[in-house]
């Protein structure tokens, strides 16, 4: 039964796609030839209009919800191209959440993997102490001292899809900056920043975490990474796990409530995208909904604060290609404020490549569930970087930074990847990164 009281044909009417999302598709098609599934199968199954139209077709109990219809929604990246071309403001994003959310509750095929993958998100990925420890070999592993050598000999590539994801790990990983740690003194008086430290990016790429305080501290800012805080949920939630999704999103408001008006920064456009949908998530929560949307109003990009409060003057002589995160670009609409930041740099050169905001393949845990199609979108990116031959690939998002290190090994390029705010610290003074 339907919130409604109508019958639904979904496993957990309460979560259904709503209806008014599903009815407002007019089935234009404008969306189809931004959908990177699309551009690879040509198919109208793996299309945005054709997931639509599964959709409807089984909320209005045409056809069951299968394996083949879970195949089509499985492929979908999430990446929200198609919402940003719409002209009917069709919320793709929270129609699939919804869809997943009822794949999972009953999947037609493929439970087992589900349930681990939905296993390792609640207890390692959404538990610091857990996820430290499972990040610790991999950080011994990244400090051996001849993977450099092994990576270059091609041996690791035999390693079939493991190889894979050894080539998206970054050259070193610093030291992990958590909630609580320390931030660059600022001067009396500077308006109090609150720095969102998530799960993996705080884990994996502290050295990001901390050129972005910096850089901020430089712009006028006081940094603080509130204690408290912790996994956003946007992996549990584009899992399907919309129930888990919402408690992670409670306990961070109940920890960074206390810091309002304070600007909420986040630098990974996945963890901002779900920060400031939040009032969306527990739109169904009386105890939260008013507190999700103030929330949520406060959350801004790193780039949309740096680039509206400035920064001093910086050079950074290299080549570079700012390369969109999905969801800073389709779901954010932050698609200015990088390449004015980068732009304004004495010296650099600035290649826009085509399909630059095209979906790398990252996609949270897209890469290692739907390897192929993830592989092929990263052999675009690394044909274009072939071509353009870039010294820097700048993105703004830890799924998309771990995709480019694996298409610059297969480009066979010599080329850095950087977060956004690497390269602005880089270009206004540096500093300590370990
Ligand atoms: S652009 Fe929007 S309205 Fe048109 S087919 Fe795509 S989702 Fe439907
Ligand atoms: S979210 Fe991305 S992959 Fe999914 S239908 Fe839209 S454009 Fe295609």
């Amino acid at each position: 039964m339907a919130s409604d009281g109508s019958h639904s044909f979904w496993p957990i009417p309460a979560d259904a796609p709503a209806k008014d999302d599903l009815s407002r598709c007019v089935h234009c098609g404008l969306c189809v030839n931004a959908c990177p599934t699309y551009a690879i199968t040509g198919l109208e199954t793996e299309s945005p209009r054709g997931r639509i139209y599964l959709a409807r077709a089984v909320d209005e109990g045409h056809i069951p919800l299968t394996a083949a219809v879970q195949g089509h929604w499985d492929l979908c990246l999430q990446c929200r191209a198609c919402e940003a071309v719409c002209p009917s403001g069709v919320p793709y994003g929270r129609l699939m959440e919804h869809v997943r959310a009822q794949v999972a509750a009953k999947p037609p095929t493929g439970g087992k993997m589900r349930r681990l993958r939905r296993f390792g998100l609640r207890n390692v990925v959404a538990r610091p102490r857990v996820l430290a420890a499972a990040v610790w070999p991999v950080r011994l592993w990244a400090a051996f001292p001849l993977r450099g050598l092994l990576r270059r000999s091609g041996l690791l590539r035999k390693l079939g899809r493991l190889g894979v994801i050894e080539s998206q790990l970054p050259a070193r990983l610093g030291r992990p900056f958590r909630p609580g740690d320390a931030t660059p003194a600022a001067n009396p008086g500077s308006a109090p920043i609150v720095l969102f430290t998530g799960c993996i990016m705080g884990e994996v790429f502290g050295d990001v975490h901390r050129a972005t305080a910096r850089v901020l501290t430089r712009a006028g800012f006081a940094v603080e990474a509130t204690v408290g805080q912790g996994c956003c949920g946007a992996l549990s939630a584009h899992d399907g796990d919309l129930e888990f999704a919402r408690g992670l999103a409670r306990d961070n408001i109940d920890a960074l409530e206390r810091t309002s008006p304070a600007t909420i920064v986040n630098n990974s456009a996945g963890c901002g995208t779900a920060l400031k949908e939040y009032g969306d998530l527990l739109a169904g929560d009386p105890g939260y909904a008013d507190r999700a949307r103030q929330f949520s109003a406060r959350v801004k990009d790193f780039s949309e604060v740096v680039a509206a409060a400035g920064i001093p003057a910086g050079r950074f002589a290299k080549r570079v290609t700012y390369q969109d995160p999905c969801h800073l670009a389709h779901a954010q609409r932050v698609r200015n404020q990088p390449r004015a930041l980068l732009g304004a740099l004495a010296g650099i050169s600035v290649v826009e490549t085509p399909g630059g905001d095209m979906c790398c393949g990252a996609a949270g845990l897209y890469s290692l569930v739907q390897p192929a199609m993830s592989a092929s979108l990263r052999t675009r990116k690394a044909e274009q970087f072939k071509k353009f031959a870039p010294e820097v690939i700048v993105t703004a998002n830890p799924g998309c930074q771990m995709q480019y290190e694996a298409a610059v090994c297969e480009a066979g390029i010599q080329a850095r990847v950087m977060h956004l705010a690497e390269v602005l610290d880089e270009a206004t003074g540096g500093g300590r990164t370990d």
